[in-house]
Order: structure tokens, then sequence, then C-alpha cells
């Protein structure tokens, strides 16, 4: 086989089109589109808003198994999957959240796909892109400006300082801010308190960006934002300090979608990026409804493996915007299935059947999961160039035995050639019934909601947590948050809460640490164990070896 380039070594050599060009496949016109650079647009928010009784594309979820720390290559697939479909002459549009900036210069690694399955310009996508996590970051320390600037004129809304919820935020990998005090330095400067930041991705703006339906909704939501209590515990709302329509304004520009191509010049929405932990892990519903308009197919991604990602896209994403998805996509890789069936990581490189067909019970398990969403199922196998044909042949008798087929898919060397039959086969699946319905309804308790989860999808026995736990699942009932869906922040690793545990535990009992409101995002969150809002950078990080060269090329980002 050949020798597929680095990331960054294909992408420079993309042959991309002026972005126009690629919005005219879209029959976007020119006056519609909002140009940053040559590649990069977004599409006027006139535009989106005028698509509205225009038809609906279907809806393809890709989503995996429990991944390797490596990841397992969900948007890689995703790029590979979309252009696979243009090339068998389906008018396709991905989905995808933009990267983080911040944790490009850790570990190293972007968020654009990889090999031949990638979205260009890839280091303006991984970069500041069209400055929407600045404006998302801008609105929200806007409101942590406005609740300080608040209390040092008297604090006539009676702020305890204590009890107050909002932070700060900034996208960049720097646990030195995790935890700070502010307001020091004299009697001009304010009252000290206790205060952090977390990363932009994680702000509760970026999660009510990315499920806003229109301004309106968008305004709506910030405006009920919890930002902090009284001493008597009583809620103050965003919209108590008339932050609503400030940040509404330094959102507009923002909130039209990004357009830009993949390797094959196949047109891909890159809008919004929430966390997939304290948040639901999707891109905007504006991009996909949008994107559904202009396309008979679209491919979106979830973040983590389906037991969060995809529970949370259907969940929360899809029940909020009315959205069905028509198919779903599962990608599972040999390596780490070999690992779910006990190898060790250095032994990952090797044949071995037998543990590839014994961690196989945790791809299994989520297709039993994804099942139980009524929609209909294929499983991508993205192959690496380690795999061997046995352990190919393995997986999809396995699950073919479950009553669904699985692919190999060859997109990451070979682009949208090397996902042809999956690509067909989704289109069949498309045209089948479609029984969408979310795992719980509205009206079921906050608890229940958690528990159904974790019975029906985790494999758990149980949920437990201490009396204060269960005590806000009442508190937030009462004040009458108990319709919203709850939002699972656990480990990405394994069905239970501890990330050792591979393949398909059963039996398990998932601890309840904490939870928490987003009153505005309209989701409980569920934290059932570590979870961590500001990353911090690792002994060597990236940036040691990131530089411009001679040519102004960038070097050692990916
Ligand atoms: P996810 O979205 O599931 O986190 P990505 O698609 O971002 O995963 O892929 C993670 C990394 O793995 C990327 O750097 C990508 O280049 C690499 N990768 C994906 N598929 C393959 C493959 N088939 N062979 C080699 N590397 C791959
Ligand atoms: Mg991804």
């Amino acid at each position: 086989s050949k020798k597929v380039g680095s990331d960054i070594e294909i992408a420079r050599q993309a042959k991309m089109k002026p972005i126009r060009e690629v919005a005219g496949k879209l029959n976007i016109a020119e006056e519609h589109l909002i140009p940053y650079g040559h590649t990069k647009a977004k599409v006027s928010m006139e535009f989106v808003k005028s698509l509205k009784g225009k038809p609906d594309g279907k809806l393809i979820l890709v989503t995996a198994i429990n991944p390797t720390p490596a990841g397992e290559g969900k948007t890689t697939t995703t790029v590979g999957l979309g252009d696979g479909l243009n090339r068998i002459g389906k008018k396709t549009i991905i989905c995808l959240r933009e990267p983080s900036l911040g944790p490009c210069f850790g570990v190293k690694g972007g968020a654009a796909g990889g090999g031949y399955a990638q979205v260009v310009p890839m280091e303006d996508i991984n970069l500041h892109f069209t400055g929407d996590f600045h404006a998302i970051g801008t609105a929200h320390n806007l409101l942590s400006a406005l609740i300080d600037n608040h209390i040092y004129w008297g604090n006539e809304l009676g702020f305890d300082a204590r009890r107050i919820q909002w932070r700060r935020v900034m996208d960049m990998n720097d646990r030195a801010l995790r935890a700070i005090t502010n307001s020091l330095g004299g009697v001009a400067n304010g009252f000290p308190r206790e205060d952090g930041f977390d990363i932009t991705v994680a702000s509760e703006v970026m999660a009510i960006f990315c499920l806003a339906t229109d301004i309106a909704d968008l305004t709506k939501r910030l405006g009920n934002i919890i930002i902090g209590y009284t001493r008597e515990k009583k809620p103050i709302y965003a919209r108590d300090l008339k932050a609503d329509g400030p940040m509404t304004v330094l959102l507009k520009d923002a909130i039209a979608p990004n357009l830009v191509q993949t390797l094959e010049n196949n047109p891909a929405f890159i809008h919004g990026g929430p966390f997939a932990n304290i948040a639901h892990g999707c891109n905007s519903v504006i991009a996909t409804t949008t994107a559904l308009k202009l396309a008979d197919y679209v491919v979106t991604e979830a973040g983590f493996g389906a037991d969060l990602g995809a529970e949370k896209f259907f969940d929360i994403k899809c029940r909020k915007a009315g959205l069905k998805p028509a198919a779903v996509v599962i990608v599972g890789t040999i390596r780490a299935l070999k690992m779910h069936g006990g190898v060790a990581k250095e032994e990952l490189g090797k044949e071995n059947v037998e543990a590839v067909k014994k961690g196989a019970a945790n791809l299994a398990r989520h297709i039993q999961n994804v099942k139980k969403f009524g929609v209909q199922i294929v499983v991508a196998l993205n192959r690496f160039s380690a795999d061997t044909d046995a352990e190919i042949k393995a997986i999809r008798e396995l699950c073919s035995g479950l009553g669904v087929d699985a692919f190999e898919c060859n997109h990451w060397a070979e682009g949208g050639a090397g996902t042809e039959d999956l690509a067909k086969a989704v289109v069949a699946l498309c045209d089948k019934p479609n029984n969408f319905a979310p795992l719980y309804p509205d009206e079921m308790p906050l608890w229940e909601k958690v528990k159904t989860i974790a019975t029906s999808l985790y494999g758990a026995q149980d949920v437990i947590g201490d009396k204060v736990v269960r005590d806000r699942f009442h508190e937030f009932e009462k004040m009458g948050f108990g319709k919203y869906p709850v939002c699972m922040a656990k480990t990405q690793y394994s069905f239970s809460t501890d990330p050792n545990l591979k393949g398909a535990p059963s039996n398990h009992v998932v601890p309840i640490r904490e939870i928490r409101l987003s009153a505005g995002a309209e989701f409980i969150v569920v934290i059932c164990g570590e979870v961590m809002t500001m990353p911090g950078l690792p002994r060597v990080p990236s940036a040691n070896h990131i530089k411009l060269n001679e040519k102004g090329e960038v070097e050692g980002l990916f």
C-alpha cells in the first residue's frame, strides 16, 4: 500500500476551490456569502431564514465505540463518508464542530479529520478560523464583568459572593487560571472573591449558541442563564443584569454558519464546538438545519462514544430542535476492539482475532443501544494499516449476526473512494422506515432519566448519590426545571464510570457526584466522575515545536 503523508502534508497539497464555487454548488448566491478570505465564508442569516419551509434532506449521525485516547476516527469518517456520498452522486454536506484552539498547543493533533479525509483550510480551522470562539468568549466575559460591576456599584440584586456560578473563560489550556481570587488591589477594584476560568468551549454560552434555533431563541436562552444566588438562595438570571441584549449583539455575526470544503471540494459546515462532557458535544443546530435544507444528505458527528455522544445528540439536540436522524454510523477500529478484548497498548499492532472477537462486546452493546432509539444502523470499520483481513472478517460476521452490516472503510488512505460501499449502504438505510424517538419523555423525573440511561445504555445495575446530590434533583424540579433532559458527564473510555473497565461491563453502579443546572442551555448536567473544564498543558507541550518556517508555513502544529 502507498504511504500516506502527515495530515498537514496532505492538507497543504489540497487543491482548494474558491469558497464561492463551493457555495455555488449549493445554489448559495454570492450576495448571501460573507467571505473570510478566499476559502472560508459565513452564510448570511437572511439566507438561512429564507430556507424556511423547504424540505429537509436525510440526517446521518456518525458516532463510535468507546475509544482509545487517540480517537477512533469519527471526524475522519464523517468527512470520508461525506466525500463518498458526493462521489456516488448524492448531494451531501457534512457538519462538524469547530475545534478549540487551546488544545492545539498541548497534545499534538487537530480536529479536522485525517489522512485523505480532511476539511480545509485545516490550519485556519484549528486556529482562529472566523472568530466565533472569540465572540463566544467575549459574550461570556461581558456577563462576568457585568456581575462584578453590579456588586461594585452596590449589589442591588443581592448576589451572595460565595454563590456566584458564572466564571470567566478563555480559549487556552491554562491550569494557572482554574481557581483565582479577583478584584484585588483596593477599594477602586471592587470586592475580592473567589473565581476561576474555564476553557471557552466549556462555557454555557457555547452550549446555548449550539442549541439556539434562531436569534430570538438565542436571546431568550442567554437571558435564562442562572449566574448566581442571593443569600436566601434565590436564583439571579443574566436577564436581571440586562445582559441578554449586549451578549446577543456580540454573537450576531458568529451565529451564521461557516462554510469550508473537504479535500475533495465538497461543502462542509463547521460551526460551534461545545464540550462533550458538561455539554452535548455537537455542532450548532443552525448549521445542521441549514445543511438539511441545502442537501439531500447531511453527515454529522457527535463527540465521544455512542453512550455519551449519540445519546445526547438524540435526547438533547434532536429532541430540542425537532430533528429526525435517518441513519447512524457506528465507527469502530480493530485496535480499539482489541483493547476492549484485553490486549495491552504495546501489543495492539499484532494480529489477534480472538481478542478482537472478545472486545467486540463493546461494539455489540453500542449497536443494541442505538437500536433503542428506533434508527437504522451501519458499522464503519475505519481501517488502519496494521489491521488484518481475518480481524475485519471476524467483526463483519459478528455484526451480521446482530442484523447490522459492517463495511471496511479506507477513507483515511483513499478519501471518498474508500467509503463507496458504506455510502451506498447509508443511502439504502435512509430509505428504510425510521421510528426515531428519544429514550425518555420530558415528564420523567430527573433521577429516573439518569437511571434510565444508566440501566438501559450503560448496563448499570443502579445509580447512587449522596443525600446532598439527591436533594439537588428535587430542588431543580421544584424550581421548574424537571422537564429538561439530563446531560451526562462521565468518562468516554468505558460504559461505566471507571475508564479501565473495558468491553461491555454489566451490573456496575453509577455514582453521581454533582449536578449542575444549565438553565439557558436547558439541560441538567449530571457529573459522574472527574470533569475538567480548564485543561492544562503536558510536560512537553506541542507549543515547544511550533514555529513559522522561511516559507511562512506553520510547522509542528500537526
Ligand atoms: P475522533 O473524531 O473519533 O476523535 P479523528 O477522526 O479526529 O477521531 O481521528 C483521530 C486521529 O486518528 C487523527 O489524527 C487521524 O488522522 C487519525 N486516524 C483516523 N483514521 C485513521 C486511519 N484509518 N489510519 C491512521 N490514522 C487514522
Ligand atoms: Mg472528532
